[in-house]
């Protein structure tokens, strides 16, 4: 039987539950569909689940682990009534309202939710290199979260991949660990912000390999080993490491909405102006899953206060229309 709710949230990292904060204390009773982990990199909580630090979240003086975090802010938002579903929503139908939402089979007859109000923030995941080899020794020895795997890696000689901040993040965070770290850049020079580099130049455990791409991860049961290319010289080597983290960056998690929700090429949801108005009346799109420009928590949790702030507005005016 369809379950009728006023606002449900799909996602529930920073953006979906400080929406859920606000729709909740606004006595909207929202309802989080928050997901279900399904790999090291897809878990309930968002990207913050696999972060070890979070120091620039504004108001935690010594910074605060990522995981308490979203733990936090899930209790704020039951607090004052916000209900939680653990699972992935499997289709969507936002072609009339109330919105019909799936949990579980894709093709039942009735959706499993309707909803009158819709927020999407269903945030983005760590993209991959693409190798054959990489997909099979996730989790044995390929990884995309330092925090979740850098324990496994003490004594070893290790590499992570890519030049932005997370790259950077990662190679620091895992010489707490590793003997070595090389940083394997595709170009010669870093996309991170300074500060970032130059604490990756000042620490003698990181070492850089510029110019260079990962063509094959080596390992039976485990990582043994990675051959590159140079993009410049054409030539290839091997580096003997037991892990390869990769961090190059993130794809937003859109697929649920093509056809329905106005995307850009790059598949980040289209919003109005400044508002989280999405090209559906009534559905609205916060944090990650909308902003490939500042892609911080802070920012994702403010976009998810505007986005309650929107559909409670807006529910409030379909009210008073006689909706
Ligand atoms: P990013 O800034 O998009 O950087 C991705 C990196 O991976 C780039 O250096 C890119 O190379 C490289 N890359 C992409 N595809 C590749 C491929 N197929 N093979 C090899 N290398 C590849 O992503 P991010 O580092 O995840 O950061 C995302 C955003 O979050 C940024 O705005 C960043 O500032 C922010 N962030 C901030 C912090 C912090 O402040 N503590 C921490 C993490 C992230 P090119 O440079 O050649 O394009």
């Amino acid at each position: 039987m369809t379950e009728d709710r006023q606002v449900v949230i799909i996602g529930s990292g920073p953006a979906g539950l400080t929406a859920a904060i606000y729709a909740a204390r606004a006595q909207l009773n929202p309802l989080v569909i928050e997901g279900e982990p399904s790999s090291t990199s897809d878990q309930p909580g968002g990207q913050l689940m696999l972060t070890t630090e979070v120091e620039n979240f504004p108001g935690f003086v010594q910074g605060i682990m990522g995981p308490e975090l979203m733990g936090a802010l899930r209790e704020q938002a039951a607090r004052f009534g916000t209900d939680y579903v653990t699972a992935k929503v499997s289709r969507v139908d936002l072609s009339a309202r109330p919105f019909g939402l799936w949990v579980g089979d894709p093709d039942a007859a009735e959706p499993t939710y309707a909803a009158r109000a819709l927020i999407v923030a269903t945030g983005a995941k760590s993209l991959m290199l693409g190798l054959p080899n990489e997909e099979r020794l996730l989790g044995y020895g390929v990884s995309t979260c330092a925090t979740c795997d850098g324990f496994f890696f003490r004594g070893h000689e290790i590499a992570v991949v890519g030049g932005g901040d997370s790259a950077i993040e990662e190679a620091l965070f895992l010489t707490r660990f590793a003997d070595k770290v090389f940083l394997i850049h595709r170009r010669g020079e870093l996309r991170a912000s300074k500060v970032m580099q130059q604490r990756a130049h000042d620490n003698p455990k990181v070492e850089f390999v510029w110019h260079s791409q990962v063509i094959d991860v080596h390992g039976d049961t485990k990582v043994s080993g990675i051959r590159l290319r140079n993009l410049e010289t054409g030539d290839e080597f091997e580096l003997g490491v037991t892990g390869l983290f990769v961090a190059i960056g993130h794809q937003p998690n859109t697929d649920l909405f093509k056809g329905q929700l106005d995307m850009e090429d790059s598949g980040y949801l289209r919003t109005v102006g400044s508002t989280t108005y999405t090209n559906v009346e009534g559905v609205f799109a916060s944090g990650d899953v909308q902003d490939h420009r500042y892609r911080q928590a802070i920012t994702a949790a403010g976009s998810g206060c505007a986005a309650a702030i929107d559909a409670e507005r807006w529910l409030e005016d379909q009210a008073a229309s006689g909706h």
